[in-house]
């Protein structure tokens, strides 16, 4: 798996650190004091909403991938709990308040420009709100099975699409 290498400076100290490679794997190290960095995944969340056998999708309208389509789905904060995530992102990007029915599946993606990570599907169930057109994505709509876009943005969400359609939007 591929791993994105640009130069950074020590957390600690300020010096540039050092790229190395230990048994395959990437980690920076710091020449003046000793500190190191330790590549890890970016923990993300996305939700899973069906509605009348429709999956909800959203179109960003940024990048990566803009004017692609995927599910409500975002970084966790540190702050916040992982079930928090799911409420915020489907919030702010689909406008939707959500009841979260379960954790449905994890995936790990390398296909982000913005770094490696982790992703949590949970799928959820729509309890009210309405979508506004807003910086972050331009256009929300249920799509049924054989109305899904072409264009799907990466970072597990592909992957994840193509699992629900094999399944035939059986969600149980
Ligand atoms: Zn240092």
């Amino acid at each position: 798996m591929t791993h994105n290498l640009e130069s950074h400076f020590c957390y600690h100290c300020g010096e540039r650190l050092l790229q190395k490679w230990e048994d395959g794997f990437s980690r920076e190290i710091c020449p003046q004091c000793g500190f190191i960095h330790y590549h890890q995944y970016k923990v993300g969340v996305a939700a899973i909403i069906f509605e009348d056998n429709k999956l909800l999708l959203l179109k960003r309208n940024q990048e990566p991938w803009k004017d692609h389509w995927y599910m409500p789905a975002g970084y966790v904060e540190i702050e916040e709990s992982i079930e928090e995530a799911v409420h915020r992102e489907v919030k702010e990007e689909a406008g939707f308040q959500v009841e979260i029915l379960k954790f449905h599946t994890m995936l790990s993606y390398h296909d982000d420009p913005r770094g490696n990570g982790l992703i949590l599907f949970y799928r959820c169930q729509k309890l009210g709100g309405e979508f506004i057109a807003n910086e972050e994505i331009s256009d929300s709509g249920f799509f049924a099975l054989d109305e899904i876009p072409e264009k799907i943005a990466g970072a597990g969400h592909r992957t994840m699409i193509d699992e629900l359609i094999r399944n035939g939007f059986v969600h149980a």
